[in-house]
């Protein structure tokens, strides 16, 4: 399909989702191209035990509260899916599935927009594609000799594919505990967890509310010249959200220093022991999925672009949300897009006027 808008919204997400409410606020003319078949963003790829690690309430996007989910104080993908789906009905937003965006290009006045199904021309953009779809995965020696399995977390879903396999999972941040603390219950499953350095678990009382509190205070601290307060990171690294805090209790959660390299069958330690291992679980991060904005040459670094906020310091047509605490305080969590999403469309508004 071709067509013309004033702004196209890159990504149906949660962020694409909040960008797309403030646009609506805004009495612009605007659509959403995303490229799943159905809503959700990349919580419909999450595996099935993933908890949030705020409660509902604290999840929220804007003008819509997260209803709870029975039973569970820490809702699970399943119901984030079914909230944001029912947030793109309520406010009515135009996302056009699936449609993937290619490239995007400058063009006279305008951007011209290239998916897989035509293209769109339109006088602002905003990219909100999310990091899940560019898995990180380490350069360990021996990764490519390893003959066993390996996956990133995106290909994670639930203990049972692992019965009467050695695993090992890499990575001390929330994914790499979770996915660990989800296989450490499992019965049959042998289980070696490492991480770069010991696990940093927040207290237990700490959750998603305290991380945005601290994301925010750094950001105003940075803006305001004052002393880097270290933000999320100052807590810790991984929220014990009940499952990790029941498997860590329960003695299950004990890391181990990473290993030195991969062997064709299995890894060899530090002290140059070995050991057979099945498969390898990479739970070793994200990074910004920017590769459609290739052909507008912009500067940044460590897969970064520069940005003022959300605006694209060589490119003002060009807005970037929910990528991480780079594009906004907290942009990259439900609670926290709002406000960046706000500041988009306003700064957006002014630039169509
Ligand atoms: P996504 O959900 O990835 O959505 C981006 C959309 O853009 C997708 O639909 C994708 O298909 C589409 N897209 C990508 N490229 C293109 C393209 N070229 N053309 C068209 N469409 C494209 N946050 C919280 O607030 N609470 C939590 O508890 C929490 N837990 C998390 C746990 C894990 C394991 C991870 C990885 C993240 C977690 N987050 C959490 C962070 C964050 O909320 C999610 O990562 C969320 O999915 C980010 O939303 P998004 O809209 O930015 O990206």
């Amino acid at each position: 399909m071709t067509g013309t808008a004033d702004v196209v919204v890159i990504g149906g997400g949660q962020a694409g989702l909040a960008a797309g409410y403030h646009l609506r606020r805004k009495n612009l003319d605007f659509v959403v191209l995303d490229a799943q078949h159905t809503p959700g963003g990349a919580w419909q790829h999450a595996w099935d035990s993933l908890r949030l690690f705020s409660p509902a309430a604290f999840s929220s996007l804007p003008g819509h509260v997260m209803p709870a989910q029975p039973g569970e104080q820490y809702p699970d993908a399943g119901h984030v899916v079914e909230y944001l789906s029912d947030h793109e009905r309520r406010y009515g937003l135009p996302v056009h599935r699936p449609v993937r965006v290619r490239a995007v290009h400058r063009d006279g006045e305008r951007l011209r927009v290239m998916t897989d199904t035509g293209s769109w021309s339109a006088r602002a953009v905003v990219s909100a594609t999310g990091t899940w779809w560019r898995p990180l995965l380490p350069a360990v020696p021996g990764r490519e000799a390893f003959t066993g399995h390996q996956i990133h977390t995106t290909g994670y879903r639930r203990p049972s594919a692992f019965a009467g396999q050695r695993v090992v999972v890499v990575g001390g941040g929330n994914s790499g505990a979770q996915i660990a603390a989800d296989l450490a219950v499992h019965d049959g499953i042998d289980l070696t967890w490492v991480t770069r350095r010991p696990p940093r678990f927040l207290a237990d009382d700490i959750d998603g509310r305290a991380l945005f509190d601290a994301a925010t205070a750094r950001r105003h601290a940075l803006d305001e010249g004052r002393t880097d307060t270290g933000g999320v990171a100052s807590l810790g690294d991984i929220v014990a959200v009940p499952p990790v805090r029941e498997a860590r209790d329960a003695g299950l959660l004990k890391a181990q220093p990473m290993f030195d390299r991969l062997l064709a069958d299995g890894i060899r330690w530090r002290d140059a022991t070995s050991a057979p291992v099945d498969t390898v679980i990479w739970c070793t991060g994200f990074r910004p999925a920017l590769s459609h904005l290739a052909p507008l040459g912009l500067r940044g670094t460590g897969g970064h672009i520069a940005t003022d906020g959300t605006r694209v310091l060589d490119e003002p047509r060009l807005h970037l949300l929910g990528y991480g605490d780079w594009t906004g305080p907290a942009s990259a969590t439900l609670i926290g897009v709002g406000r960046p999403a706000r500041e988009s469309a306003r700064q957006i508004a002014e630039l169509l006027a």
